[in-house]
């Protein structure tokens, strides 16, 4: 299983070369590249009977072959094709080979072959174009079967790939059993090497499920083996015997500030909901090994104050921070916001993104290596090598499924073993959470501050655009400031935010329009949003880019064009921008779209306002998607399984790992070698 596909007859470094670009290095890469989906070639139609346009198998004897004149390149005859005339008790048939001479000595008169095609039935009778052929076996029984259909690249065809995973095979007897045998027997899956068979050439409908379940029970319970090891162990050091060797938290032994101090630094009494994780992440630092906690708050439940105490209590023990967000904006907004509670208690907070001047991130990195800076807040310009922290105590990464785990832990290493708080405004489910996140302690922000009152939202369609419009113009007259967010229509979303914002301004001349691109340049977009945030601009054209985190009370109004795009997270989010302030605040989802889906998306969101009651709702609506952020945490390798499909399964995966691990949490039993491999080549918990 571990040889090279060079192992293979008829792979040489070329076929290897391209087969890597399909991720299939070794035999084992090979049998773990599933099949999309499969053609069931078990039955064949009699040729009278096909069905114009629907793909089918027939068995038929070639009766005459009509080769095609030689020509070369662009000549009018290279377009004559070969015709291969065949037939059954039933009918005739014709099938086509353009510029395929080299077909030529394929066939044979008198033979019978398989054709798998999609027919095309005219005056002119029956024909396949290229349809896929082999010759009938004798001993053929049966039909050709079910048959595996591959996700491909160029330089790779199905045929091709097929007859390899055939020849590979034999060698799935091989495979290493890596569930054991008891969880194996109690839930009823079936072996490896059975799985890894007929998930490509099942026998039938029930062998195929069979491996499909035990596939897809596998990855889940690797997910969460992975999981609870890495709670169980959870020190970064080695994991030899499985003890767990905690490195000590640089923070804990240290005086650190009360929760009471650190809500003085805020101008609002904090809700219950945050002091309840302020209280959690003290009592983390403060504790021997470091805090790994993940802060889950709706959007506006206010997870930057939870932030705050936290920088705060590090910067009373003579701590640096990291707060590191997705967009340059984002980070703009956090250290404006930092600057307000930081700048008049002594401590220093700076900027570090890639927007700024050279001479500007010089200052920031000598002040970070020197210690003058107790706080940085910045992008991904925080993880470059060259930024080195004097005292690094406490890491915060903002809308954490944003980054991926090697730039969270990228992060992390420029301290020794600091203390990391995650923050997520993905609503998920708590039992999902709970098994998603089971290496991390989570506090939930269930409570909004006081005052907020429910966007009120309404779908519409592009007949009341203008309406809508109207309407905002009046929220303008008054103070209010609006979002717009462009349509992306084909593939050019600038081009059409540079429409509407044309259209916007010719239709508002006294109002401040102006528009925030994803291709702008940071400064620019720094600009465009402090003018924004400062009330110097009425309307905001913007493409996604305000998605995450921006956060400006005065807007009360988004508009959503061409809504149907955004799946329920994503509108969800979008809407979040409005309504953070006192005055009330409105959204509109504008929508032509008939698909259904999005029709009920659109619904949902007019209707509901809780983050979690739409997270669960949108897992009824489709898979996870970004939902999850699961694919992100960077621990599972999904292929075939689907958190929100497969729940289920997960649950089960879920109880046997914890059990797993509770008996043998080094995995140190010999039966649990092969897991243990595996689990120990993939640590990489954040
Ligand atoms: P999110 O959780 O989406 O990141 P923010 O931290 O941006 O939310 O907070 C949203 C808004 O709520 C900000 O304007 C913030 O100042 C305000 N806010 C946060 N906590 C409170 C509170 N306890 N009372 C009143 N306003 C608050
Ligand atoms: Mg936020």
């Amino acid at each position: 299983m571990n040889d090279p596909v060079t192992a293979l007859s008829g792979v040489g470094p070329k076929r290897a070369e391209t087969l890597g670009k399909l991720g299939i290095k070794t035999v084992e890469d090979l049998l773990r590249h599933y099949p999309m989906r499969y053609e069931d070639r078990r039955k064949p139609v009699p040729v009278g009977a096909l069905v114009n346009g629907e793909a089918a198998l027939v068995r038929v004897t070639v009766r005459r072959i009509i080769r095609a004149p030689m020509a070369s390149g662009a000549s009018r005859l290279s377009r004559i094709p070969m015709k291969v005339i065949c037939g059954d008790e039933s009918g005739e048939m014709t099938l086509l080979f353009f510029n395929a001479r080299w077909m030529s000595g394929v066939f044979n008169e008198g033979i019978e072959y398989w054709v798998y095609g999609t027919p095309r039935r005219d005056l002119a009778g029956v024909s396949m174009a290229h349809p896929e052929t082999e010759p009938v076996p004798e001993d053929a029984a049966r039909g050709v079967g079910i048959v595996p259909v591959y996700p491909l690249t160029a330089g790779i065809s199905q045929k091709y790939l097929r007859g390899l995973v055939r020849a590979a095979i034999p060698r799935a007897a091989a495979a290493e059993e890596i569930i054991p045998d008891e969880i194996l027997n109690e839930r009823r899956l079936a072996p490896v090497s059975f799985a890894l068979t007929n998930i490509h050439f099942p026998e039938d409908e029930h062998a195929l499920s069979a491996a499909r379940l035990r596939l897809i029970y596998e990855e889940m319970f690797l997910f969460q083996v992975q999981v609870f090891y890495a709670k169980w162990n959870r020190g970064d050091g080695p994991i030899g015997d499985g003890s767990s060797v905690e490195e000590p938290s640089p923070i804990g032994p240290s005086p650190i500030g009360s929760v009471e101090d650190a809500e003085k630094l805020f101008p609002y009494a904090l809700t219950n909901a945050q002091r309840r994780a302020i209280t959690e992440i003290r009592s983390d630092m403060t504790g021997k090994g470091p805090m790994r906690r993940l802060l889950q708050g709706d959007v506006g439940s206010g997870k930057t104050a939870v932030a705050e105490a936290a920088a705060y209590f590090a910067a009373e023990s003579g701590f640096q921070t990291a707060v590191m967000a997705p967009t340059e904006i984002l980070a703009a907004q956090h250290f404006e916001e930092f600057n307000k509670r930081f700048k008049d208690k002594g401590i220093r907070v700076a900027l570090l993104t890639s927007g700024l001047s050279a001479a500007q991130k010089r200052e920031t990195k000598e002040g970070l290596q020197s210690g003058e800076i107790q706080i940085a807040i910045g992008t991904h310009a925080l993880i470059e090598p060259d930024v080195v922290f004097s005292n690094l105590g406490l890491v915060v990464t903002d809308e954490q499924h944003r980054f991926g785990v090697r730039q969270r832990l990228r992060l992390r290493e420029k301290g020794e073993a600091p203390d990391t708080l995650v923050m997520t405004a993905t609503p998920i489910p708590r039992t999902q959470a709970l098994m998603i996140y089971a290496d991390l302690d989570v506090s939930v922000l269930d409570e909004m501050p006081p005052g907020r009152k429910p966007v009120t939202t309404r779908y519409i369609n592009s007949e009341k655009r203008n309406d809508a419009y109207g309407f905002a113009d009046k929220l303008m007259e008054k103070g209010g400031q609006i979002y717009v967010v462009a349509p992306s229509i084909g593939s050019d979303t600038l081009a059409s935010a540079l429409e509407l914002t044309e259209e916007l301004t010719a239709r508002f001349p006294r109002r401040r329009v102006a528009m925030l691109h994803g291709r702008m340049k940071g400064e620019e977009k720094e600009d465009i949003m402090s003018s924004f945030v400062a009330g110097g601009t009425d309307m905001l054209v913007s493409t996604v880019v305000i998605e995450v985190g921006v956060n400006v009370p005065n807007a009360t109004m988004m508009i959503i064009e061409n809504a149907e795009r955004f799946g329920l997270a994503g509108l969800h989010q979008l809407r979040g921008r409005v309504g953070r302030g006192a005055e009330k605040s409105y959204c509109v989802l504008i929508s032509d779209s008939d698909n259904e889906l999005a029709v009920r998306r659109c619904e949902t969101i007019a209707r509901e306002t809780d983050g979690f009651k739409i997270a669960d709702l949108d897992l009824e609506l489709r898979g996870p998607g970004d939902l999850f952020g699961v694919r992100q945490h960077g621990l599972a390798d999904f292929r075939l399984a689907d958190p929100a499909k497969h729940m289920d399964i997960l649950k089960l995966a879920n109880s046997d790992a914890q059990a797993l691990i509770s008996d043998d949490p080094g995995l140190c039993s010999p039966e649990h070698a092969p897991l243990r491999r595996l689990v120990e080549g993939n640590y990489t918990i954040q």
